[in-house]
């Protein structure tokens, strides 16, 4: 019999079960999927930010929902822990802008795969194909779980201690469907509702299509909800088909989907002021020759797919010549470089979030062991709980500390 079961090979998963192995205990991993970590190894676009080197005292900042209750994971295993651990299993690590770290190989697999030999090292046995259909308790204690094997039979398992991993609802191609959820609520526990978190945001701004694949580095954005501005940032912009993206508008989107009348306004010039703008476009405009078009000074301002959506926003003719434009246009377009404004009329769903927020409530578990205060014997640890937050490494830490914290089986 196994000391422990644990329920998905995903990153919480893995540092739960290597944890748990190394401290001598028989542990089985139970995995729906055909392999381990398969959602590491998309992160990143790839080359997985597995954590972030900021002083770990910054970190609750970017924990967007219960970072007091993270702090005592994060205290037992906190970034410097994960960096130090994938180097001792000699994961070269890079460290890029933002603090961000990534494997030097590039590669998301190799963080996937380090955890996964770590584990085996560990004696951790792994079932793939296998879904955990439901959790056995009785009188308030768990004693195993009940599962699908690949050929499709209902078996049980029985061990003392479960620990569910399974994670969110997002990219659920990855295998994370949601399963964890139904089993605490089976159990007794309340979810906090789920929303997608680090989405696209989605505008039926006529002018947005011909932005796809446009990213925009240096651009303040300010986010309004009901005419308020509610949050501020700077960075990256990014245009696909699914929506707005990049990281500022992946970190915004935790507080757009909650709202209504959602509206963001770009400010494309923000290390210019409003002077120097006009100082700046009258001189263009003086040095440019009498046969030149506006579009061509929008070009020494602002890259080429935001030409065209300019002028249309501005209602000016493409191949008006430049020295038509008077005073006038001038302030309306130093108005649109500092508050180009998109209104929000959605998010993308799940499939499209790089994480859940929501789920199982935090206050129900011990977070001093992960343990659940209805249960006995079951743990949580990583994305299934109602912890999220921004991108830069930080989901896949907040995965790392509880599965580690979990791991440690402590009663
Ligand atoms: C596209 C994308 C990019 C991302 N990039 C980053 C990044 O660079 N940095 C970062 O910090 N975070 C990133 N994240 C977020 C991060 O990947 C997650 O927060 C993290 O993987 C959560 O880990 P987890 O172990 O809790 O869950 P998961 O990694 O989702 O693992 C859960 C596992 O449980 C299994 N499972 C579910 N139900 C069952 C069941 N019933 N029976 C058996 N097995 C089951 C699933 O198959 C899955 O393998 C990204 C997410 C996405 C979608």
């Amino acid at each position: 019999m196994y000391d422990v079961i644990i329920i998905g090979a995903g990153a919480a998963g893995m540092m739960a079960a290597g944890t748990a192995a190394q401290n001598g205990k028989k542990v089985l991993v139970i995995e729906k999927m055909e392999k381990a970590g398969r959602k590491i190894r998309i992160t990143g676009k790839g080359r997985c930010n597995l954590t972030n080197a900021r002083p770990p005292e910054e970190f609750a900042e970017q924990v967007r929902t219960n970072a007091d209750f993270f702090a005592t994971a994060f205290a037992e295993f906190n970034n410097r822990a994960t960096i130090r651990f994938f180097e001792r299993r000699g994961l070269k690590l890079d460290f890029e802008r933002g603090d961000r770290v990534f494997p030097r190989s590039g590669k998301a697999w190799d963080v996937a795969n380090t955890l996964e030999e770590w584990c085996r090292d560990n004696g951790v046995e792994f079932w793939f194909h296998t879904r955990v259909t439901g959790l056995m308790t009785l009188g308030g204690k768990i004693f195993g779980v009940r599962y699908m094997n690949r050929r499709g039979f209902e078996r049980k398992e029985e061990a003392a201690r479960v620990i569910v991993a399974t994670g969110g609802v997002s990219y659920p191609a990855t295998g994370s469907t949601g399963d964890g959820y139904t089993f605490a609520s089976e159990a007794g526990h309340d979810i906090e509702p789920l929303r997608p978190s680090l989405t696209p945001l989605v505008s039926l701004h006529p002018q947005l299509r011909e932005l796809h694949k446009l990213l925009l580095r240096n651009i303040r954005a300010t986010l309004f909800i009901d005419g308020e501005a509610v949050r501020e940032e700077f960075g990256e912009i990014g245009f696909s088909e699914r929506g707005i993206e990049g990281a500022v508008a992946l970190r915004m989107s935790r507080d757009a989907v909650d709202g209504r009348r959602v509206k963001l306004s770009l400010d494309l010039k923000p290390a210019l002021t409003v002077e120097i703008l006009q100082e700046r476009i009258r001189r263009e405009i003086a040095e440019m020759s009498e046969e030149e078009f506006f579009a061509e000074l929008l070009r020494k301002l602002l890259p080429k797919p935001l030409v065209m959506p300019v002028c249309k926003e501005l209602d000016i003719q493409s191949k008006t010549y430049v020295k038509k434009i008077g005073d006038k246009e001038i302030d309306r377009l130093i108005a649109l470089l500092k508050g180009f404004v998109l209104p929000i009329s959605d998010y993308a769903p799940f499939e499209y979030a790089v994480v859940t927020a929501g789920g199982v409530r935090c206050d129900e578990v011990n977070r001093y062991t992960m343990e659940s205060l209805k249960v006995k014997g079951l743990y949580f640890a990583g994305e299934v709980l109602d912890l999220d937050a921004n991108t830069g490494g930080y989901n896949l830490q907040i995965a790392f500390s509880t599965g580690r914290l979990a791991g440690q089986l402590k009663q």
